[in-house]
């Protein structure tokens, strides 16, 4: 037996409970990682509290992301013992996922533990950090340079935000932090941000252009938010989207597009190839602060992850959330 939380629904309604499972339960794959830590995204909390269509078969377990170590394997590049981490690929969406003691994957979905990152640390970073080297992956693809402009971060002091203003501020780029929370503003400075940009000045609807501020951004808001970053952007700026804290809908006008040369950029974590995911661990070994990323971790127990989702979705969580569920170095 072993520990996991478990979402299961009868009818329309959901139930999500911490909960002894049994190993046969399991979903196919070839290798068994018993998870030291994983982590609450915002996709994670979405899925516990049921807001949105997350989960695609029940019972599920959720947790999008694990760092673990291989217990049984009959995967070629895996041996028993080895330290992997899994971000994405439909885990804790239609393939049992992180928040449990053990879980069973294809070996291709795994990647090996990026030296120096402890797992604690990986899962410190998480599909939310992955994601905000992604984001920066795909601006440098497109030009961008420290020294072009400023960059602007939104969401700047939840998960992905807060790991992008600290690589983009040890790269050397001017970075501008949006926040809707003023009181975070002197955790972003210490990130390395150096300007707070209010959430406020972007929420509502605005003009199709305005003033050219930013050589580059990173959104993870979408709605009115995206469609005012895109709406400042210098010419030939670069944004990358990624989220939609904000919503779904993209209320934009072309104008950015075809009078300023604007580049959108979309960025999707859970189906990227093995070639980018190694290159975004690769890169945040080398570009990220580990004593930021230190100051960035809460800790939340396996006990605690239920009644922390609607905190996180509320947007109350600075920084990351990581799970220590059989936790090892
Ligand atoms: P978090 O909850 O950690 O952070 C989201 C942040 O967005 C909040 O902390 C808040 O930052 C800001 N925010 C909240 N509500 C609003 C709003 N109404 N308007 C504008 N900003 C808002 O989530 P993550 O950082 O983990 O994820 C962010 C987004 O990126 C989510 O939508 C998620 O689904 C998406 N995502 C997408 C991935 C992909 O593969 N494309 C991968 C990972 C995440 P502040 O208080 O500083 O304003």
């Amino acid at each position: 037996m072993f520990r996991g939380i478990l979402i299961d629904k009868a009818g329309d309604q959901q139930t999500v409970s911490l909960r002894n499972l049994e190993e046969f339960q399991l979903p196919e794959g070839d290798v068994t990682v018993r998870v030291s830590y994983s982590t609450m995204n915002y996709k994670d909390a979405l899925a516990i509290t049921g807001t949105s269509p997350i989960v695609r078969s029940y019972p599920m377990v959720p947790g999008v992301d694990f760092a673990g170590i291989v217990e049984q394997s009959s995967a070629p590049e895996y041996r028993v013992g080895d330290k992997v981490v899994l971000n994405g690929w439909g885990v804790g969406e239609k393939h049992w996922g992180g928040l449990a003691e053990l879980a069973q994957v294809p070996g291709e979905w795994l990647v090996p533990l990026q030296e120096p990152f402890t797992m604690r640390q990986a899962m410190g970073l998480g599909t939310a950090g992955y994601t905000a080297m992604l984001c920066i992956l795909a601006l440098e693809k497109q030009g961008l340079l420290p020294g072009r402009g400023p960059v602007l971060v939104t969401g700047a002091a939840g998960g992905v935000g807060s790991v992008a203003v600290a690589i983009l501020a040890k790269l050397g780029y001017e970075v501008a932090a949006m926040t809707g929370r003023e009181q975070e503003a002197d955790f972003l400075r210490s990130l390395g941000a150096k300007e707070i940009v209010s959430r406020s000045a972007y929420s509502d609807p605005g003009k199709p252009l305005t003033k050219e501020r930013w050589a580059g951004a990173i959104d993870v808001a979408g709605g009115h938010v995206l469609a005012n970053v895109c709406a400042a952007m210098q010419y030939r700026g670069v944004v990358a989207a990624c989220g939609l804290a904000a919503g779904m809908a993209f209320p934009a006008t072309v104008a950015p597009f075809i009078l300023r040369g604007v580049t959108l950029v979309g960025v999707d974590s859970v189906m990227a190839p093995k070639s980018d995911r190694l290159e975004a661990w690769r890169r945040l070994a080398t570009d990220l602060d580990v004593t930021k990323l230190e100051t960035l971790i809460n800790e939340v127990p396996l006990e605690d992850v239920i009644t922390e989702a609607p905190r996180l979705l509320a947007g109350q969580i600075r920084g990351r959330i990581v799970v220590p569920v059989v936790p090892a170095d």
